[in-house]
């Protein structure tokens, strides 16, 4: 285990800016997000507690374009961008968030090898940092991980009052530390203090939600209409929750052409829409209480099937930055677990 002091953490930041570009948290466009660092500010240590916007926008951007097309002859000429390999490191990710970028890559990485992806993916350096004030709406230790959670990221940074505890998790992050200058060894007192922190940190979790039964009740309350219609009435689909959930990853594909030019996009989509699932001859989620039923089973029962891990990392952006007040856990917890006699599917 390694320490650095807070004050020191520009020249940190300042050795890595060499060989990466690096995020960092910022507010300057009016949103918290992870932003390229400017080489100077470091007051985000200040305010920091998570980005509205999650670090899966550093992966799959919100609208990227895929290739350029000219008509020709009558027939397409595609001009792909140059694949480039970009390397970033991303300071102060917060453990749910990494562990949402270890959730989508099961998608973009295994499922199917999306090179978009994984171009700015492969080379990534996360950086995660503790969380020592985790919000109300948080409820990772729900999820069999916690504020403190090293298993996602390369280093892992505890913030112990002047210092970060930096612990070397992955071989990336050992190296990348082992060239690193300013660095000390931490004592056998600094590494009590950071467990101490980790501590704390976990107890200060308290929103709770029992994954065993909502396990057990999810399958046998899919077809609770009347349930899903009830939790679904304030709901006013707005997609927030979907656009700034770590762990959404829904795309839509768009081209933008005149006279036969263009270009194809690719950019976020949410499956709170009922857009989402229109089809040329009918659309099977017109109704919003569907829509609603598919977040959450997406997220609880379908991503489980798929790759055996729950899509939620307990982050709660969806229940803090809802303009409804609509939340995932008061959903899950009211399941009633049977459906009525005679619900329709
Ligand atoms: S953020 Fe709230 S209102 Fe908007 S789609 Fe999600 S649950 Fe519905
Ligand atoms: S569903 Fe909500 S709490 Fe879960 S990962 Fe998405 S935004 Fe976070």
């Amino acid at each position: 285990m390694k320490k650095i002091a807070k004050k020191d953490i520009h020249k940190l930041l300042s050795q890595w800016q060499k060989e990466f570009t690096v995020f960092v948290p910022s507010r300057e466009t009016g949103v918290a997000e992870m932003v390229a660092w400017d080489g100077q500010d470091t007051t985000f240590l200040n305010w920091y507690r998570n980005t509205i916007i999650p670090p899966k926008a550093n992966f799959l951007q919100n609208i990227e374009k895929m290739f350029d097309f000219r008509k020709d002859d009558g027939s397409y000429n595609l001009e792909l961008p140059v694949a480039q390999e970009q390397k970033q490191l991303i300071f102060g990710i917060r453990p749910c968030d990494a562990r949402a970028i270890s959730i989508i890559d099961m998608v973009f990485k295994d499922a199917y090898e999306d090179t978009y992806y994984l171009n700015r993916r492969k080379n990534a350096v996360l950086v995660g940092m503790g969380c020592v004030n985790p919000y109300d709406s948080c409820f990772c230790t729900s999820l069999g991980f916690g504020p403190a959670e090293a298993a996602d990221v390369d280093l892992m940074l505890t913030d112990t009052g002047d210092e970060f505890l930096i612990e070397e998790v992955t071989d990336k992050g050992k190296e990348l530390l082992a060239k690193t200058e300013g660095v000390e060894e931490a004592t056998k007192g600094d590494e009590a203090r950071a467990g101490e922190v980790k501590d704390m940190a976990y107890q200060k979790v308290t929103r709770k939600i029992d994954i065993k039964e909502i396990e057990k009740k999810l399958p046998s309350s899919f077809d609770n209409e009347e349930f899903w219609k009830k939790i679904a009435a304030k709901c006013v689909s707005c997609g927030i929750c979907t656009f700034l959930c770590p762990t959404c990853y829904c795309f839509d594909i768009n081209d933008e052409a005149l006279k036969g030019d263009g270009a194809r996009y690719r950019n976020w989509d949410s499956c709170s829409f009922p857009l989402y699932t229109q089809m040329p001859m009918e659309n099977p989620r017109v109704e919003k209480w569907r829509r609603v039923r598919q977040k959450v089973c997406h997220k609880y029962m379908f991503y489980p099937m798929l790759f055996d891990i729950i899509a939620c990392t307990g982050c709660g952006r969806c229940i803090r930055l809802c303009p409804v007040n609509w939340d995932i856990t008061q959903t899950l917890a009211d399941m009633p677990g049977e459906a009525p006699v005679g619900t329709e599917k």
